[in-house]
């Protein structure tokens, strides 16, 4: 189990051999989680549930963009023109939104951030907010087997009349592309053609690399997780297990 040791007046890090061990405390972590994981990695999920181990908010800039579109504000009227041409909101805007989320008491113990950095412009100017701000970031890159998520996606068939989802593999129809609740043809969504999600995936990839390149050169702990091959109770596992070995999540995460 990590201790910490109290050391107040003391260099960092240096033990008091007067004063008590502490446990872990996460106000004295003040952890960055900066999340990436590609289409289909089960990023989202998993930053909810990093959310609840770390008792800090889960900071999603697509989240906090689509706010700003209900509510129909200026951000809003801005992020939502760009966001439906397929383009990124400027770094400018979404720097500023996490400047300001940053700041608030909740993330005090610390934070997950999800969707962001997207450029390496907002990657340099996030360090230079947790150098401010005193938080200490790692990134967390969920691993998955590409070729696995294309089988998966493209496996995937929809009732166009009810919804439902279907597997070819793990929860196939009765009886060969027919629904079991209606008898509508099934259909293979959009998004989850092949080539669909081939593109996707290297989209992601050519956006991703140069971010965590950056970080890796910037000396920030990277930590790649395989999030393929388990459920996301397991993934979640594995990933707080490694962070807490590297002192990133307090020890007492894993009973949350
Ligand atoms: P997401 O839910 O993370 O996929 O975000 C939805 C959309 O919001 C994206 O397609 C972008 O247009 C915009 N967006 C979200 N986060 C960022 C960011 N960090 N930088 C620029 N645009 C962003």
């Amino acid at each position: 189990m990590g201790l910490l040791r109290a050391r107040a007046g003391f260099a960092a890090g240096e033990a008091r051999p007067d004063l008590p061990e502490k446990t872990a405390d996460p106000h004295d972590i003040h952890a960055a989680i900066i999340l990436f994981g590609s289409p289909g990695s089960g990023k989202g999920t998993q930053a909810k549930l990093l959310g609840q181990c770390l008792a800090g908010p889960h900071i999603s800039t697509g989240d906090m963009l689509r706010e700003h579109i209900s509510a129909g504000d200026e951000i809003g009227k801005e992020a939502q023109r760009l966001t439906k041409a397929g383009k990124l909101v400027p770094d400018e805007m979404v720097n500023a939104l996490v400047k300001q989320r940053l700041a608030a008491a909740d993330c005090e113990p610390g934070v997950i951030l999800d969707g962001y950095p997207r450029t390496v412009n907002q990657a340099k100017v996030l360090l230079g907010l947790m150098e401010s701000d005193g938080f200490k970031p790692s990134v967390l890159h969920l691993v998955v087997d590409y070729e696995k998520i294309v089988a998966r996606l493209s496996g995937r068939r929809q009732c166009p009349v009810c919804g439902t989802l279907y597997s070819l593999t793990t929860s196939p129809p009765k009886v060969a592309g027919i629904c079991d609740r209606d008898g509508a043809a099934l259909v293979t969504r959009e998004d989850d053609r092949e080539e669909v999600i081939r593109e996707r995936l290297h989209e992601y990839d050519v956006q991703t690399v140069p971010i965590l390149n950056f970080f890796k050169e910037s000396g920030v702990p990277l930590f790649e997780v395989n999030a393929g091959d388990a459920t996301p109770d397991q993934v979640k596992r594995r990933v707080w297990e490694r962070l807490m070995e590297a002192g990133v999540l307090p020890a007492t995460a894993g009973s949350r």
